[in-house]
């Protein structure tokens, strides 16, 4: 004889079924410094677009920016709502007094997906509330399908430096999707200046015993394009020297281009170039229009970083250096002799 099935299960069977096919709803953190909304914030919105449902912002940060940055927001295409909470708490953008503000925005709602630019602040926010949540969280997805009728979504991202592409289906049993966008492989949202949308101010969250103290922040200075999303960049090596002959060797070839520079991991540890400016597996995933490597091998971890990039120049003395596998136009000859040739060229 066949159990009894209690009503409990029936009920909660059909719940289930019911929630499994909620339109998707995404809730994206629109990350802000100093009223400057993240680039990167502007592909993720495009992907946040492409699962087909609402996408509701949110812009978190203090009175003297937030308003400025709703105004701005607000028109860009995609955005069906806006968020934004003020409080002097969110001054420095800490994961640790956002994610209580998270969290309560995603309990008992109807959002179906958490979206946000791989920051090095949603590096740590979105798996910490997905943690709490009990849910994975998918980071730097390069493409993305959501299947309505299943209330799946299936996200793509390079694993290995880029040398394997991974799938990843989150099924239905997983009730908030969290994932961060590259944002090299998607157009950044545009505005649209008649947008009207529901903006709404949403309580913040205190935080009594904030384990994190923020002691001081550092910026790089630059009046050079943003490295991650210039149409050009010109990047060195580890034969550039020292600090001085890398910016006096780099710097006229990118201005001549009016392009950002980046660097070699070789560079960057031995001091010639900032971190910031590291292009590769640990460091900036960059696919401009034009990329030079300058006095670079092109060894896997820094071809990871670059080489979506649409045209590929590479100065190598080295005429089997694997930087040439990649490139489009490849010179073999000494930077130090090439370069300023290359400048006295574009001047021309
Ligand atoms: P080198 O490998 O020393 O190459 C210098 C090149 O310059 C050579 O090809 C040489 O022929 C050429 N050259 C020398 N003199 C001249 C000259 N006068 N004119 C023209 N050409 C010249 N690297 C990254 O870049 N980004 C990363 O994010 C990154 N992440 C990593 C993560 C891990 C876990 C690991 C293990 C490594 C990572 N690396 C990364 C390091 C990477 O493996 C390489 O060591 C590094 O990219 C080498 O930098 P380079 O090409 O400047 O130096």
């Amino acid at each position: 004889m066949l159990p009894r099935r209690s009503p409990i299960v029936i009920r909660s069977f059909l719940l289930r079924t019911y929630a499994s096919t909620p339109s998707p709803h995404a809730l994206i953190f629109l990350e802000q410094r100093q009223g400057q909304v993240d680039s990167g914030s502007l592909s993720a919105l495009t992907a946040a677009s492409q699962l087909g449902g609402k996408v509701t912002g949110l812009v978190v940060g203090t009175s003297e920016h937030v308003p400025a940055v709703v105004d701005k927001v607000k028109k860009l295409k995609g955005l069906t709502s806006l968020l934004h909470s003020t409080s002097e708490l969110y001054a420095q953008q800490l994961p640790e007094t956002l994610s209580p503000l998270l969290e309560k925005l995603l309990s008992g709602s109807e959002y179906t997906h958490v979206v946000s630019t791989p920051s090095s602040l949603a590096k740590s926010l979105l798996p910490r509330v997905a943690a709490k949540l009990d849910v994975p969280s998918v980071s730097e997805i390069t493409s993305l399908e959501h299947d309505a009728s299943s209330n799946s979504t299936t996200f793509t991202r390079p694993i290995y430096a880029g040398n394997a592409i991974s799938t990843i289906r989150l099924s239905s049993s997983i009730p908030i999707k969290f994932f961060t966008v590259r944002a090299t492989n998607f157009d950044p949202a545009s505005f649209e200046e008649n947008q009207e949308i529901e903006v709404k101010a949403v309580d913040p969250v205190d935080v009594p015993e904030c384990p994190t103290e923020h002691i001081s922040t550092q910026l790089t200075k630059s009046d050079r394009p943003d490295l991650s999303v210039a149409g050009r960049v010109v990047s060195g090596g580890r034969p550039l020297k020292n600090a001085e002959t890398f910016a006096a060797t780099l710097n006229p070839l990118a201005d001549v281009l009016g392009a950002a520079v980046g660097a070699s991991r070789a560079a960057v540890d031995a001091g010639y170039a900032d971190n910031s400016l590291q292009v590769g597996q640990t460091g900036k995933v960059v696919a401009p229009e034009l990329y030079m490597a300058i006095g670079i091998s092109g060894a896997i971890q820094h071809l990871a970083g670059m080489k979506d990039s649409k045209m590929i120049v590479a100065v190598n003395k080295d005429p089997d250096a694997p930087i040439f596998q990649v490139a489009d136009v490849g010179l073999v000859a000494d930077l130090y002799e090439a370069v300023p040739q290359i400048i006295e060229k574009l001047k021309q």
